[in-house]
């Protein structure tokens, strides 16, 4: 495995590598590695030839008020859990690698960003979408795995290689969770040791609100009532939002039908948890 820490040695490589006819899978995160991302490299692994795993902490993709600068990181562990993976190569530029002194042209993403932590978040997805441009663009990958945890994330990718042209299958990967539901997450470690037992509820919230509509109900109103009042109930944490929308188009449905996502983002004490579940009525 090497670690790569340019742009022109990650270009250079990859241009080698498909010479030799290689397929690539690319795996991009920001490190301090957990089985959610493990499993994204395990199918990464097992369909293409090369995997290329970047780590790196786009400041663009906080908010003045955000994490970025105690986001967790620890590469020594990141490159064992990497090179146990199978990875080829990490490739871990600086910020000013990739963003040199005042960048002119960044991406503006127009849909898919009014609701849930777009909303939340503004300016989120315009710095997840700039950073994965470049980063399409220097490993040119032939299939790039995302992440159902972030759900919002990968209709914005699915927006971004439609209409950006970025010759890359997109690949989701279902969300990996402790066994008592609570998704992993790297920022799992900011939560406090009686949030951690109430953090599994969020998931229970949205498995009640599955079962209410297995049982028939259709009206939206109600499912979020339902959720807030079960998490107002159950945890300590400060509702963010609860919002159901189709998916991956992200509108908002006044009768549930066809693929649907319902999603939450809850505030605990240092951590602002997100979760969410996709369906499909008929
Ligand atoms: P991050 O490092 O948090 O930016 O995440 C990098 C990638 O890993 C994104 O595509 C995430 O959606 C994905 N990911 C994070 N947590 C999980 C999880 N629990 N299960 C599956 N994928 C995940």
């Amino acid at each position: 495995m090497n670690i790569i820490t340019t742009v022109k040695e990650m270009h250079n490589t990859i241009i080698e590598q498909k010479q030799q006819g290689k397929t690539v899978g690319f795996v991009p995160t920001m490190g301090y590695l957990h089985e959610g991302h493990q499993q994204l490299l395990m199918n990464a692994r097992a369909q293409n030839d090369i995997v290329v795993l970047s780590i790196f902490v786009n400041p663009t993709q906080f908010g003045p008020n955000e994490d970025f600068d105690t986001y967790p990181r620890d590469m020594d562990r990141d490159e064992k859990i990497a090179a146990e993976a199978g990875v080829d190569y990490i490739f871990f530029p600086t910020v000013q690698e990739m963003y040199h002194d005042e960048p002119s042209v960044s991406v503006r993403v127009k849909s898919r960003t009014d609701v849930l932590c777009g909303r939340k978040r503004p300016g989120h997805f315009d710095g997840v979408a700039t950073v994965l441009t470049k980063l399409f663009n220097i490993i040119a990958p032939d299939k790039a795995y995302f992440g159902m945890k972030d759900a919002q994330q990968v209709a914005v990718v699915d927006a971004l290689v439609r209409d950006f042209n970025f010759n890359i299958q997109l690949v989701p990967v279902e969300t990996v969770r402790e066994e008592n539901g609570l998704a992993k997450s790297s920022r799992n470690v900011y939560l406090l040791e009686e949030e951690r037992d109430q953090a599994k509820e969020l998931y229970k919230s949205l498995e009640l609100a599955r079962e209410q509509i297995q049982k028939g109900s259709r009206n939206p109103v109600e499912i979020v009532k339902l959720m807030t009042e079960y998490i107002e109930g159950h945890t300590s944490g400060q509702i963010d939002y609860i919002e159901i929308y189709s998916y991956p188009e992200l509108s908002p449905l006044k009768h549930l039908t066809g693929k649907i996502i319902i999603a939450l983002a809850v505030k605990f004490t240092r951590a602002r948890l997100i979760d969410n579940m996709t369906l499909t009525i008929n």
